[in-house]
This record gives structure tokens, sequence and C-alpha cells, in this order.
């Protein structure tokens, strides 16, 4: 079956008991069990819950996996992947990385004994050159968070396999709907389910997407052995969201592609990093290995701080916030929002801007978003 038609019915078989075609929460913290050694296929929700497991089914599924783990957050997935290692083990990452991600690497697990290197996102020779002999894993975003810039995901699968590593790639931007990289020659795929395929803004999760069998049990353990793992609610959240994944992405693609459009034409701003346009480095790339962009891209401001306090402070139906890919558009300022756990330097070395917005385009009408934008910027 086709990606829209496996976001419905993957892992969502209707409810043996009762016929539901939803598949219910089963908010229950343990299973009785049948006898010593005996149970249903359950046993305590920590180590595996039904409502859990049917988005991991689904997750996989639209992912091209064979297994997928949820987390309580995209957070607890990207430990629970570190976690594989050990202290003296080396990652080679992409440098343009969602801001917790370079706080991860750099601030709890660097002094717990990992160590990181950071490649040129455009550049797979860049990998191939950081790659040490204790390299375990290459870490990508492919678009980045917040640049947009975008990673050969074959030759970068290439360059970490002749290496030894395992390629990771965080694919919370492109959703499953736009780019595959299992298919590409990753390895593991993490997600911030937070954002697209939760999708409202109403949950916090994150996911884990693999095909090698052996690597899968050795996630689940630190999946179960942590505990970093979502509440059924939550799951069943996701779920929903994950149901209308693809009619959601191509409307927050469509309107993006516009509104990338018409800013770039806009005397007030810079520069916009989309890959979509024509004036994007890697265009063709992105064309090559992606099927659509999503709805987030950055902006370069042509003005001071004063000027874009301002801007933000006039626009009505972009509201200022944290995260993105929900159905509603939110605009965030990374130095001092999503990166602003970077110190200045750290933003500074990764060409993060103090004139930098970024923008997560929602569902709404695309006419409204667009007045809401060019009346904010008229002065
Ligand atoms: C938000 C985000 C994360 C972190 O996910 P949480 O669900 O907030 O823990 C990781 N990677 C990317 C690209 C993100 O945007």
């Amino acid at each position: 079956m086709r990606f829209e038609t496996r976001a419905i019915r993957d892992g969502q078989a209707p409810d043996p008991k009762t016929g539901a075609v939803v598949v219910p929460v089963y908010q229950t913290s343990t299973f009785q069990q049948d006898g010593i050694g005996r149970n249903r296929g359950f046993e305590y929700t920590r180590s595996g819950n039904p409502t859990r497991k049917a988005l991991e089914e689904a997750l996989a599924s639209l992912e091209s996996g064979r297994h997928g783990l949820a987390f309580a957050s995209g957070s607890a997935a990207m430990a629970a992947v570190l976690h594989t290692l050990r202290p003296g083990d080396h990652v080679v990452a992409g440098e343009d990385l969602y801001g917790g991600t370079i706080r991860m690497f750099e601030r709890i697990y660097r002094p717990w004994g990992l160590d990181f290197s950071y490649a040129k996102v455009e550049d797979p020779a860049d990998f191939a050159a950081k790659m040490r002999p204790a390299t375990k894993l290459v870490w990508v975003e492919s678009p980045t968070n917040p640049l947009l810039r975008i990673a050969d995901l074959a030759a970068v699968a290439e360059a970490a396999h002749r290496g030894g590593a395992k390629l990771v790639v965080d694919n919370t931007f492109a959703t499953p709907l736009f780019q595959r990289p299992l298919e590409l020659g990753a390895d593991i795929i993490v997600h911030s389910a937070t954002k697209y395929l939760g999708g409202h803004s109403d949950v916090i999760g994150g996911a884990i997407v693999v095909r090698d069998d052996a690597l899968f049990e050795s996630l689940r353990f630190v999946q179960n052995g942590m505990g970093g793992v979502p509440a059924p609610w939550d799951c069943w959240l996701v779920l929903r969201g994950l149901r209308t994944l693809a009619v959601r992405m191509r409307e927050h693609d469509r309107n993006a592609r516009h509104l990338a459009q018409v800013l770039e034409k806009h005397p007030r701003i810079a520069r916009v990093h989309h890959p979509a346009l024509a004036s994007h480095p890697q265009r063709a790339l992105a064309a090559r290995q992606m099927e659509g962009f999503g709805g987030t891209f950055s902006v370069e401001f042509a003005g001071d701080f004063a000027s874009i306090e301002r801007f933000l402070s006039r626009l009505k139906v972009f509201l200022l916030a944290e995260s993105l890919g929900g159905v509603e558009s939110l605009i965030c300022y990374p130095p001092r929002m999503s990166h602003g756990a970077l110190t200045p330097e750290e933003r500074h070395a990764r060409g993060i801007r103090e004139t930098l917005l970024r923008i997560s385009v929602g569902i709404e009408n695309v006419k409204d978003l667009e007045e809401d934008l060019l009346g904010a910027l008229s002065e």
C-alpha cells in the first residue's frame, strides 16, 4: 500500500475485542499475567504498551524501516541512540543542528566521555576526512535547523560505512512523506514527534526507526532500561497526527514555498534560506533526494534588533514561540530561542546570525499569512 493508506492503517487494525476503528488508549501501567512467564505480549508499560506498539509500527512503515521505537521526546530518542555508545567513542556530526542537540553533545555526552567533530553539512568529503578509528556514528540533519542546509544523504552514508560507522539522520524537518533516509543508506532515523508527526503543538514526543534487528534490540534495551518512554495518551496523539501527516505536509509545503518567494522579493529581507528557491545553493540535490520540503524555513532580516522586535510585535497571525511543525504558524528568533543554548561563539561558527528568524508556516489560509507578514514589514 501507499504512504497515505499506510499512515491510516499500518499498526492500527481495529480493536479485536470491540471493533473500535481507532486504537484505544491503553492507559495502564501493567498487564495481568496468565502464569509466571506467560503473558499476552505485554507485561509493564515501560517495556511495551499496545497504544505505543501501534504508533511504533506505523512509524516503521512510514519511514521504510522494520522497527520503530517511540520516546517521551525527540531529545530522549537522541539520548537513547547516544547511550548505545561507550566512553571513548567518537561521533562526526553535521555542524548545523538543532540547538538542543549541540547542547546534548557538548554539555552532556562530551563530559561523559564521547568525542564529537563537526563537518560541513554540504560536503561529504569533509565527513570522510573527520572519520577516525573510534568513530561509531555520523549524525546529520537534512534540511538542517535553522539554516535549511542539505546533506547528500547517500554520499554521507557511504562515507560513514566506509569508516565502519552508522549514519543517524534527524528527519524531523522533512518527515517521511518528503524524505526517507533509510532508502538512501542511513541506518538510524530520529524524530522529534513534537513537530510535524504530532503536528498540532499539543504533545512532546520522539521516535527512532531502524531496519537492522541487532541495532533495534540494542536500542530497545536502552529504551526499556533508561525509561524515556512516552505515555499511552501521548502515543495516541502522535498516532492521530500521523493519520493526517500527508495532507498537512502538502499544505505546509505549498504555503511555505509561496511565502518564501514573497519574502525573497521584500527589501527588508536580506536573504531567504529555503531549498525550493533558485537562490538555494543545493536546490538540485534537495530536489533529487526529497519529494517536498515541509513548512519551515528561515530568513535574514535587513535591520537591527530593535527593528526585528518591532516586526515581531506587529504580527497578528504568526505567534512568537519555540517549536515548529504545528498547524498554526509560528515564528522564532533562533539566537535567543531554539539556539539560545549555544554560546555566541558556537552560533557564530555555525553561521547563525543575530538577524536570523525561523518561520514555521502553518496551514492557515496563505493569504492571511502573507498579509500578516507584509503588514508587519511595512513601515
Ligand atoms: C525540536 C527538535 C528536536 C528535539 O525534540 P524534542 O521533542 O523537543 O525533545 C530534535 N531535532 C530537531 C531537528 C528538532 O527540531
